[in-house]
């Protein structure tokens, strides 16, 4: 079995077919999915999902791309969502100054403030980070997460980077680009220790291959599954159980 630990299946892109995607994924031995909400309003479709869907789960949280204009009442209803028993994580949250849509100032304010929260709800955190490095790795070691629990999702990075996070005893997944030809990831997978890895599509972003250019749906996981386990010259299905394992006692699944 696989888990998808990071999709949207709340997005509008799934508005046709979502009770179908949801099937299909079970069909294809993802046994959970969990959605991840990047504003208010997505985070709340997230938990209907959730209450809908046995087999999904939910995470609340404001994404760095989305708190330009968040309001303070918006981090209070986050916390209000966060307490349901199907929501597992904050997330996503971080940083990220690629697309830069609010200063370095309000994204390092919202993710601090979401690890607070984390940290009182004592939730794991699903944490986005693209082009911030830096200020990404000095928050992290400030704030001490390895026993909450934290993944860096969709990693992406150096190898002196993917050093001090798993010095952090910090968790990372990647999605179906390690698939791509032009990778360069692939080092990165060899090096990551299992025992550190989660499963994710982020659909229906970043479709692995054979389907790149398709919108990607959890049941693909297993491509990116099967991409790991090629980099690791080890079966698909150890892959399978140890992410499997990972996911559930990291968002304390009750599957
Ligand atoms: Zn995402």
């Amino acid at each position: 079995m696989f888990i998808d630990t990071h999709a949207h299946l709340q997005f509008k892109s799934f508005d046709e077919d979502r009770e179908m995607v949801i099937q299909r994924a079970i069909e294809n031995d993802v046994a959970a999915m969990i959605t991840i909400g990047t504003d208010l309003t997505s985070s709340l479709q997230a938990v209907d999902l959730a209450e809908k869907y046995a087999a999904v789960y939910a995470a609340v949280g404001i994404h760095p791309t989305d708190c330009a204009e968040v309001a303070d009442h918006d981090f209070d209803r986050i916390q209000e969502l966060a307490t349901h028993p199907k929501v597992v994580a904050i997330g996503e949250v971080g940083l990220d100054y690629y697309h830069m849509r609010a200063t370095r100032e309000k994204q390092k304010n919202a993710f601090v403030y979401q690890i607070h929260m984390a940290k009182e709800l004592k939730k794991p955190l699903i944490i986005h980070n693209r082009e911030s490095h830096q200020d990404m790795y000095e928050i992290l070691a400030e704030q001490n997460l390895a026993d909450l629990g934290a993944v860096l999702h969709s990693f992406s990075g150096d190898d002196a980077f993917f050093r001090k996070i798993m010095e952090l005893d910090l968790y990372i997944s990647f999605t179906g680009n390690i698939t791509f030809k032009k990778s360069t990831s692939d080092q990165l997978v060899v090096q990551a220790p299992l025992e550190r890895l989660l499963l994710e599509t982020d659909s229906p972003f970043l479709t692995p291959a054979p389907f790149r250019g398709k919108r990607n749906e959890p049941a693909y996981v297993v491509h990116t599954a099967r991409k790991i386990a090629d980099l690791k010259e080890i079966p698909v299905e150890e892959v399978a159980r140890v992410t499997s394992e990972n996911a559930v006692s990291f968002f304390k699944l009750d599957l």
